[in-house]
């Protein structure tokens, strides 16, 4: 549907830059248009309007006016700051993943109200989560099932065979599981654990309610990262760089959160 000449939406900021002297682009993303690129005039100058309501990681409800390239956003009006992911280096680094996430994997302008759901919902979470890393396992598996990635968990890619519990493979190219009589389908699938599997169900398919009982030992959280990342990665066809912020954190000893 062509958006009226003046509009009106609700968005969270996940991406800012700079433009000449004192203006901005950000990158949001709405409810219902997706993700969209926008212009804050003058958003740099600190008597702005604007200074304050289009921080990254805010969520705003926004005026915005059809330009002739890109629109531009006229009053703006914060709604949530996410306070605890800002309070804390590691949450701020899982937050900035998830925009990136987010920014890579979407078009502009294609609707889905439910990843607009996740993201929010998410952010919330990541401030009170005992451990941010299954909330980015949680974002990455349930965005990944929004986008029509969905991995295969139930089934062999290759025999069709219901998956047993034993060691099985993950195929990044495949987009899902292989059993062990399948392993030469694919030479290059990695080998994943029947907990990790279990990890990996339970977040694709459960509600964030049920997802934030979940507690999952540090070495299997890792092992469910590594088995995504590497399906990401093959989907994206590049790595995400606020990854390696995270990465720098934890070689630092700094990926815990305290409790
Ligand atoms: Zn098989």
């Amino acid at each position: 549907m062509p958006r009226p000449r003046v509009y009106k939406t609700e968005a969270v900021v996940l991406k800012r830059a700079n433009l000449g002297e004192a203006d901005s682009i950000v990158t949001l993303y709405t409810p219902n248009l997706g993700k969209i690129r926008a212009v804050a005039k003058g958003i740099r100058r600190p008597k702005s309007k604007l200074c304050g309501h289009l921080d990254l990681l805010t969520r705003s409800t926004l005026l915005l006016a059809q330009g002739q390239n890109l629109d531009v956003v006229t009053q703006c009006q914060s709604i949530e700051y996410f306070p605890l992911v800002k309070n804390d280096l590691k949450r701020i680094g899982c937050a900035l993943y998830v925009a990136e996430l987010l920014d890579q994997f979407t078009v502009e302008q294609v609707e889905n109200y439910p990843v607009y759901r996740l993201l929010n919902d998410d952010l919330l979470w990541l401030g009170e989560a005992r451990d941010p890393d299954i909330v980015l396992r949680h974002f990455e598996l349930q965005l990944l099932g929004h986008l029509g990635y969905k991995p295969e968990l139930y089934y062999c890619l290759s025999c069709r065979a219901p998956i047993q519990q034993q060691r099985n493979l993950f195929s990044s190219s495949g987009g899902g599981v292989l059993c062990p009589n399948c392993s030469e389908a694919e030479p290059v699938a990695n080998l994943i654990s029947v907990d990790a599997l279990k990890v990996m169900r339970f977040l694709l398919e459960s509600d964030q309610a049920s997802a934030r009982r979940l507690r999952v030992a540090g070495d299997l959280s890792r092992e469910v990262g590594q088995v995504t990342r590497s399906y990401i990665r093959y989907v994206l066809e590049r790595e995400v760089r606020s990854l390696e912020f995270l990465d720098h954190l934890e070689a630092k000893g700094q990926g815990a959160c305290p409790s």
